[in-house]
């Protein structure tokens, strides 16, 4: 196994949408060695979660793992994910593998009801609340494209954009 870089902010590998992962290749090394090396990398620096697209691979897969927080945690991989539901809504503090050192209050559904596949091949189906709700969120939003910056209010956005402007600007110039 090895140890990914993670894309930062300013990689327009984060901006765009992820792929669906064709499933018959799932049963190949290729894909299984990202898993693995995803799941090393993420642990690598205490992630608790990591999306494909983060080392620089445009597909829907993610992982999270939150046994750093809670206890007896599963990883879960999740390929080709869908929320088919939210309820609620609930604000909590949230950071990312890709903006390192910044934290942010972050709106998002309070519980998610979502579909996928497992790294067998296994249709799974996951009802969430609580942090693993939330980390579900993000690392779906990062296979859409979408980063933290995208769910702040304008005025937050503004403040961060002027923080980060020369990543974002270099994001799109490329
Ligand atoms: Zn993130």
């Amino acid at each position: 196994m090895s140890i990914l870089k993670v894309a930062r902010l300013g990689n327009p590998v984060l901006i765009r949408r992820a792929d669906e992962v064709d499933l018959r290749t799932l049963a190949s090394a290729g894909i299984q060695r990202l898993i693995d090396d995803m799941i090393e990398t993420m642990r690598a620096v205490h992630g608790v979660g990591l999306a494909a697209n983060q080392v620089g691979i445009p597909q829907k897969l993610c992982i999270i793992d939150l046994s750093l927080r809670e206890d007896k945690a599963p990883l879960i991989v999740l390929i080709n994910p869908l929320i088919v539901e939210r309820d609620g809504s609930v604000e909590a503090e949230e950071g990312c593998l890709s903006i390192p050192g910044y934290l942010t209050s972050i709106k998002r559904a309070e519980k998610v009801f979502l579909k996928g596949v497992n790294r067998e091949g296994k249709d799974i189906a996951i009802e969430a609340e609580g942090l693993l709700a939330r980390a579900i969120q993000h690392e779906l939003d990062h296979l859409e494209g979408l980063l933290l910056l995208d769910r702040m209010s304008p005025i937050k956005r503004e403040f961060f954009k002027r923080r980060y402007k020369k990543q974002l600007s270099e994001a799109k110039g490329k």
